[in-house]
């Protein structure tokens, strides 16, 4: 990391993530969305599409954390799987169901999760985005839901009834502008809206091993990338976390791509100061793979 990248951090960090200053229009928009108490994020580690459609420990783990959950107005998800250039919305009132994987069953093809869109969100979220001057894009065709964000969502909220808007990675911003982007989000945490980063701290799929399907068992390297993340997180060492690149081998390793990692950025950059979490789902599976997830607040 060199100086300039190093007080950007340092100046992001510092940045009060909610009251800051919004103009009047944004305002407005927000305040068509009901006030609710300060709602919980989540980082969840989906894993395989296959957990979609199998009872397993972590659709328990799944299941177990939305029950202790306020039901939410609506969900906000990024997922690992909506890479785009530029920060885009779902705005459709009917996002579709994206099955974007090949070579696996029929039924896991068949899966729909017909929940609405929320058009409403998808702007506001675009406008407290353009509060700190980052342009969002609402899509109104493209893309729907993907398995990342269904594959979980299917468990907790098997009903598909509560509204839902992907927010996409964009390819070009670093580590610290994502999470500084994802600071802006935090206002929709006291709007009843549920966020949700759906991906897996520790996913290098060319090193899977060979001990078969969804089996229990973490190489050295990801067992230790996946309790130094778990021992950063903990502290809200956020810093280290943001500057994932340089924190040694095991990480390298943990993370070859940054797309199912960036998520968990975007939840520890909504933790307000003093705020607890908790962690759960936290077992290596296949090798090199963990589905740690971290409940926030
Ligand atoms: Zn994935």
């Amino acid at each position: 990391m060199n100086r300039r990248q190093f007080m950007e951090i340092l100046g992001m960090l510092s940045i009060p993530s909610i009251g800051h200053a919004m103009n009047k229009q944004h305002l407005h928009s927000l305040a068509k969305l009901p006030n609710s108490p300060v709602m919980p994020a989540l980082f969840l580690g989906h894993g395989s599409p296959m957990y979609a459609i199998e009872n397993s420990q972590f659709s328990r783990g799944f299941q177990a954390a939305a029950k202790k959950l306020p039901i939410p107005s609506a969900i906000l998800c990024i997922s690992a799987h909506w890479q785009t250039k530029g920060t885009w919305l779902t705005a459709m009132a009917n996002p579709r169901t994206i099955h974007d994987f090949g070579g696996f069953p029929q039924a896991l093809h068949d899966v729909q999760y017909p929940a609405p869109g929320s058009p409403e969100l998808a702007n506001a979220a675009r406008l407290l985005l353009a509060d700190a001057g980052i342009e969002g894009y609402l899509d109104q065709h493209k893309w729907g839901l993907d398995h990342g964000t269904w594959s979980v969502l299917k468990h907790m909220y098997p009903q598909a009834d509560i509204p839902v808007v992907q927010l996409s990675l964009d390819y070009y911003k670093t580590p610290a502008e994502h999470y500084s982007l994802a600071k802006q989000l935090s206002h929709l945490r006291q709007k009843g809206v549920l966020i949700v980063g759906s991906g897996n701290i520790v996913h290098n799929l060319r090193m899977l091993s060979n001990t078969g399907e969804h089996v229990i068992y973490g190489h050295d390297w990801a067992l230790e990338a996946d309790a130094k993340m778990k021992q950063l997180i903990t502290n809200s060492d956020h810093r280290a976390l943001i500057d994932y690149r340089n924190q040694g081998k095991a990480f390298q390793l943990a993370i070859p791509t940054p797309e199912h990692y960036l998520p968990l950025l975007y939840i520890l950059a909504l933790q307000e100061k003093n705020e607890g979490l908790n962690i759960f789902n936290d077992q290596a599976v296949e090798g090199s793979i963990s589905m740690t997830s971290v409940a926030l607040g």
